[in-house]
């Protein structure tokens, strides 16, 4: 109601302001401010951008450009802004409307002067020297990767998601290239050692979709169900290709008809090509018609293991449905980014899954979803799901677990709300009213609420516009042993509620029972009815269960002594969660998690349980135990993981011990066994030791024997053969095999961008600078680092700033380094919020576990 009378208002506003005085001028500012995309929104439609792009075979020669934009406009009241990230001298001319005007380039925006613009069609043309900030420029190959806000560091635009456009491309490029686009190849006209592609015009799209690929590649295609799929390739293996070939494509046939007989829709757009991209920065980006994917996620090796596999049709499921949920109907504005993640996600799942039966589904959605997710919804950064974006520019600071992770559970619970073909035909209806436009969260729900009885709005407001997490306790009531006292807590503003399903599962001497509990407004609190006094009650029992369920301390002990006996995975999984939280919150003292965790490991007889307690075992062994903890718990620790990966049934369950081993071993036998297996080149008799793992326990070592590290990495960059990893190699060795000297003139050398340019090893090298066992000396580049941070989040990708923070803040847990993240923060009040929650959720464990030297 409140919403309807504010919109009648504004239609009234805009409608004075349009008889009696010129609409307010927009604010000259750099990115893309929320007023200029709303004022941008109301005034210009129609728009199509036909680009031309000249490639250069040389990666350092400038990328010549042309524009020609057309767009409608309402009225000329005000100059028009294009934005562009970009210098003075890469813009030549710019004619507006037949007429050559002077170049007015501030603030990032090109200018139109209101005086050659036109009520209605305008056509401006601009050449210009493209930026290469997003072309991903390498030696014989390019790419451009423009998601959230990076349209605009290429060519002039409307770089704003709802102002949707039709592109016409057309390339120059060598002759002996090949392209991929948007569009499919219209005409090639080949001149001499050049020839120029032209690609069909799309239909309307973001400007962040937009996307071609040009180098030398190798294609191939396939027909499936009359469909034709085009591939580009780099891998030069033709035997991994030949592996692979097939099931890509299958998966993605496979993945669009799923789509199609969900959301009986079509695939929207005209073709579904793909390219594969050594390096590239994400598993996958859904340019619409042209997704791109990183190499290695897709091209596996022979001995791939099952959980490789489903990661790989996931992915390729998730891109897909992309094409639906975010390239047809697109946020609004990119406060709602997370919208089209968490369909893709989810939508993945359902399309996967299926093929993949010998996975415990649940158990891998709960443990792939609830840990992460609590890692920061318990921080002191925790946002909520939907977060407000003044600008665009900071777009890339939305990006984090609270999306990815918890978003999905979120949705969970809203299909099992609403039951699944209320929930699908609700998509569908959503799909349908907002094709090839724009929507947000609200249109969705707006829709969806018309289809259930429950109240949605209020319970969006809570999950998704609320952060934390809700705590729920249920107490076995002291007087009445056949009565457990429950209360559901309801953190966030008075009279908002957390309703949730969830069951409370009760542990007798002979049998488990489940009663079923929709957690919601009323009651908070009340009374659970049972036969008889359980031995322990697990509350945290379903994929959909979110949120702090802390155990009662008779629980705690049962589940300590039996948690590997209980049969069903997904209730070990829940208790293992349990039991975390409860040491997070300080209910459970760490050492005592840290024994059960010892005895249960090597009896977890599921694969996704045992590798999320190897993880937790890394986490209390560097970041909650002390030095002296770690001297006096060591060599158990060691001795089991030596135990387990050499008693291990299959190679896969030994390396993920051995794994764990080496990254815990610290006692002077066992480096010396490490380093045994690194000269040998092999782990066990049967199990080799390949060469990314054997670069990975080298590091290690490096930092166990400093003295020796030098000859170390000399040795492995000798008998390193993959040229990219002896690249990588050569990058840490400073880090690895360098005195504390070289360490700090290798640390000043990342304030420099060029010394950032690949992220990854940045993030490496970062990682072994601030090791646990460094942390002593590395503690003085904290406060330089964090100062760093602003301008990493400028200048680097979406996911860098949070990896970057969380690799330093990962080694230290000292109360100095605890001080100094405090401190930097209280001394920058106006710090930007959103970066002080990412240094929040990293430091979240140095922050709850730091100890006083
Ligand atoms: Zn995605």
């Amino acid at each position: 109601m409140q919403r309807t009378c504010h919109f009648f208002l504004l239609l009234a506003l805009i409608n004075l302001s349009n008889c009696t005085k010129p609409v307010e001028t927009v604010k000259l500012e750099p990115g893309v401010s929320n007023a200029l995309a709303t004022y941008r929104k109301e005034q210009i439609s129609k728009v199509v951008y036909a680009l031309f792009f000249d490639l250069p075979a040389s990666k350092e020669a400038p990328v010549k450009a042309t524009l020609s934009l057309r767009f409608d406009l309402k009225e000329t009241a005000q100059a028009v802004q294009l934005d562009f990230r970009a210098t003075p001298d890469q813009l030549q001319q710019v004619v507006v409307n037949g007429e050559s005007v002077a170049i007015d380039f501030r603030e990032d925006h090109l200018i139109l002067p209101p005086k050659q613009l036109l009520a209605g069609a305008n056509l401006v043309e601009i050449s210009f020297v493209a930026g290469d900030l997003s072309l991903n420029r390498k030696d014989d190959f390019l790419y451009t990767l423009l998601v959230p806000d990076r349209a605009a560091t290429l060519f002039p635009c409307f770089d704003q998601p709802n102002l949707k456009a039709e592109f016409i491309l057309s390339l120059q490029l060598p002759a002996d290239w090949l392209a991929l686009a948007n569009g499919s190849v219209d005409t090639v006209q080949i001149v001499g050692d050049r020839k120029v592609i032209q690609f069909s015009p799309t239909a309307p799209i973001s400007t962040y979709l937009f996307a071609f690929t040009a180098g030398k590649f190798q294609e191939t295609e396939a027909t499936i169900g009359g469909r034709t799929m085009h591939m580009l390739y780099r891998e030069s293996d033709q035997e991994k290709v030949a592996l692979n070939q097939a099931a890509i494509f299958q998966l993605h046939h496979a993945a669009l008809e799923w789509m199609v007989n969900y959301t009986a829709i079509p695939l929207p757009f005209e073709k579904l090509d793909f390219a594969l991209l050594p390096e590239f920065q994400y598993g996958g980006m859904e340019h619409v018609g042209a997704i791109f994917y990183r190499e290695s996620s897709l091209m596996l090796d022979e001995n791939a293991t099952e959980n490789q596999k489903i990661r790989r049709a996931s992915l390729i499921a998730h891109e897909t449905a992309h094409m639906w949920f975010g390239d047809l109907v697109t946020m609004s504005w990119f406060d709602d980014v997370w919208l089209k993640e968490v369909f893709a996600n989810f939508m993945a799942a359902k399309i996967v899954n299926p093929a993949f039966p010998a996975i415990n589904h649940d158990l891998n959605f709960m443990m792939s979803h609830q840990p992460a997710a609590y890692g920061e919804d318990r921080s002191r950064g925790s946002h909520p799901i939907q977060q407000p974006l003044e600008n665009l520019r900071d777009a890339g600071s939305l990006y984090g677990r609270i999306i990815y992770q918890k978003a999905p559970v979120v949705m969970h619970q809203l299909e099992t709300m609403m039951g699944p073909v209320a929930f699908r035909d609700g998509l569908r209806a959503y799909l349908n009213h907002f094709a090839y436009g724009n929507a947000s969260w609200d249109d969705l729900v707006a829709i969806l609420d018309a289809r259930t009885d429950h109240d949605l709005r209020s319970w969006s407001n809570v999950w998704v516009k609320q952060p934390g997490m809700p705590i729920f306790a249920v107490r076995i009531a002291a007087t009445d042993t056949t009565g457990l006292n429950f209360i559901y807590e309801q953190p966030g503003q008075p009279g908002s509620y957390w309703s949730e399903e969830t069951a409370v599962v009760l542990f007798y001497p002979d049998t488990i029972k489940a009663i079923s509990l929709q957690l919601a407004a009323t009651p908070l609190a009340g009374t659970l009815s049972v036969a008889s006094e359980p031995l322990a009650i697990l509350s945290h029992s379903s994929p959909m269960s979110y949120g702090y369920f802390p155990l009662d301390r008779k629980s705690q002990i049962y589940f300590l002594r039996n948690v590997a006996t209980i049969s069903d995975p997904l209730l070990r999984g829940g208790v293992w969660l349990s039991l975390y939280e409860d040491v997070l919150r300080q209910q459970l003292p760490v050492g005592d998690y840290f024994l059960a965790l010892l005895d249960a490991i090597h009896q977890e007889a599921d694969v996704i349980n045992r590798d999320y307690l190897l993880a937790s075992l890394e986490t209390i062994f560097w970041q909650f135990f002390t030095p002296s903890e770690r001297n006096q718990y060591g060599a158990a620790v060691e001795q089991m993981l030596a135990k387990a990966y050499q008693t291990a049934p299959r190679p896969g369950d030994q390396l993920a011990y051995f794994r764990t081993y080496y990254h815990l071993s610290t006692t002077a036998p066992a480096v010396v066994a490490l380093r045994e297996i690194w000269e040998n080149n092999r782990i066990l008799s049967n199990l080799p030791l390949t060469e990314v793992e054997a670069i990975d326990l080298l590091g290690e070592l490096a930092i166990r024997i400093p003295a020796e590290a030098p000859a170390l990495v000399k040795t492995q960059m000798a008998r390193t053969l993959n040229p990219d990893r002896r690249a990588r190699l050569a990058f840490l060795t400073p880090v690895l095999a360098g005195d504390e000297q070289q360490r700090d003139t290798f640390f000043a050398s990342l304030k420099l961008l060029d010394n950032r340019g690949t992220e990854p090893w940045v993030v490496a090298a970062v990682g072994y600078l601030h090791h646990p066992l460094r942390a002593g000396q590395s503690i003085r580049y904290l406060p330089e680092s964090l100062a760093l941070l602003e301008e990493i989040q400028a200048t680097g990708d979406i996911f860098f700033p949070r990896q970057f923070i969380t690799a330093i803040l990962h080694g230290h847990q000292s109360a100095k380094a605890a001080g100094i993240v405090e401190d930097f923060l209280a001394a920058r009040p106006n710090y930007p919020y959103r970066l002080k929650n990412k240094i929040l959720m990293a430091a979240d464990l140095l922050l709850r576990t730091a100890y006083p030297e």
